[in-house]
């Protein structure tokens, strides 16, 4: 039977076992899209059934959470951990609370977690996890209690060997911080390994809470190089506010380019001077305000409620917001605004029909499994610190986290090449992140 023929076949079948996890199954067949020809220079991988393997969790956690807001009341969320593939090193990926959750966006994350954290080239495999649980608008003391109950069930699938969860969209320091203590309260081990993105008290490491950011605006700095350019004097967009599009926004900054919009999920901000960035992290990070009080204190710029961000022109886009946030209609918009890269700071902003149209129209464009990985990749240096018991500078990590952002691009690019496809970064890290996994779990024998 033909390769493609067989990866059709495949797909059906993960479709029919998975039924209604759509971002599940887009996921997969962006990576069986790309994979045929390792396999047919590969026949080993196809006798071994690696394809329907890797496609299949080695295990999903299901659970759940219950807890009391402040007035008494008690709530009931569930709570998920899927460990999908150990061939590379322990479980590692983070945990997302928003109301969207459920397992099929669990399965999405950790499948792009394998193939992230393969190309990262760390011993970390892949797993995610989370919660439908909604952390606006609650009390710290309510956020304290959730995570004080949704690790009270998770710790006894966690470990420093095992499974080593981090942040992802609605969790950051403040939570990692709850679970962590959770977690030593009840095993009774000071184990810093177990989590990573801790704050720098307890075992954190510096660059964790920048890297994703910064990895994706490296990532864009080395696809600018390739094309003998750079940085300097670019207009840039960034969608978002969190942890990824701040630290985005700071690195274009740095490196000589100016970002004139970002946004939330109320809608964007336009500011031609340039965001100004300690506002923002002033907004987002201390007081979890809104985006538009942004223009409050400076009147000159805009808030445009409910409309997309991609209808501002740019030059280079960073998506750092969520899951499918650039549809066909928006990556036309990006094409006529004169975008000439689109760079994923978050996990499969761009849907499938815009990844299609960016690339028929010439626009380079980086998967996030490879424009991202600087946040997972910082981790693994989070957790070699934590085994050695040490701690490295700024400076130091930086150099770091950039030096493997550089290498991510560099193989995505070769292996592009090696396959004919010169320029097609969604295939490049395909393959090299599945070469990897395929690899090891060959070694392995059949588990
Ligand atoms: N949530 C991040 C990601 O999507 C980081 C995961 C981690 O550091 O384990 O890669």
């Amino acid at each position: 039977m033909p390769t493609r023929t067989k990866l059709e076949s495949i797909f059906t079948a993960v479709v029919h076992r998975n039924p209604g996890e759509g971002e599940f199954h887009q996921a997969v067949r962006e990576v069986l899209d790309s994979v045929a020809p390792a396999l047919d220079k590969h026949p080993e991988y196809a006798d071994a059934k690696i394809i329907e393997r890797i496609c299949e969790p080695e295990r999903q956690i299901i659970f759940r959470v219950p807890w009391e807001d402040d007035r008494g009341e008690v709530h009931i969320n569930r709570g998920f951990r899927v460990e999908f593939n150990s061939a590379l090193g322990p479980y590692k990926g983070g945990l997302r609370f928003h109301p969207s959750v459920y397992l099929g966006i669990v399965k999405f994350l950790g499948f792009e977690q394998v193939f992230k954290n393969a190309l990262t080239g760390m011993p970390i495999g892949g797993g995610k996890g989370g919660s439908d649980f909604d952390p606006k608008g609650r009390s710290d003391r309510e956020v304290m209690r959730f995570c004080q109950s949704f690790m009270t069930e998770l710790y006894r699938h966690l470990g420093e060997h095992t499974d080593v969860p981090a942040g992802d969209i609605g969790v950051g320091a403040r939570e990692i911080g709850y679970l962590f203590g959770q977690y030593k309260r009840i095993t009774n081990r000071y184990e810093s390994g177990v989590l990573t993105g801790k704050g720098l008290s307890y075992g954190g490491a510096q660059v964790r809470k920048e890297a994703t950011g910064y990895g994706a605006v490296f990532f864009a700095e080395q696809m600018l190089r390739a094309a003998g350019d750079s940085f300097d004097g670019k207009r840039v967009v960034v969608s978002g506010s969190g942890n990824v599009a701040i630290y985005a926004i700071e690195k274009v900054h740095q490196l000589g380019g100016i970002v004139v919009a970002c946004s939330d999920s109320s809608g964007y901000v336009l500011d031609e001077q340039g965001i100004d960035l300690d506002l923002l992290k002033d907004l987002k990070e201390v007081r979890r305000a809104r985006i538009d009080a942004y223009i409050a204190t400076r009147p000159h710029a805009t808030f445009v409620p409910g409309r997309s961000v991609w209808e501002v022109p740019c030059e280079v886009a960073v998506p750092s917001a969520t899951q499918n946030e650039i549809s066909a209609d928006d990556a036309d918009a990006l094409i006529k605004g004169g975008c000439k890269i689109v760079v994923e700071g978050a996990n499969m902003p761009t849907s499938p029909e815009a990844i299609r149209a960016l690339e028929e129209a010439g626009v380079r464009f980086a998967p996030g499994k490879a424009a991202n990985a600087g946040g997972v990749a910082a981790s693994a240096l989070e957790m070699q610190q934590n085994a050695s018991r040490d701690s490295w500078t700024f400076e130091y990590s930086e150099q770091r986290l950039h030096a493997i952002m550089r290498d991510i691009h560099d193989r995505c690019y070769a292996t592009a090449e090696e396959y004919g496809v010169p320029g097609n970064y969604v295939v490049g890290a395909n393959i090299d992140g599945f070469r990897r996994v395929a690899e090891a779990m060959l070694a392995h024998g059949l588990i």
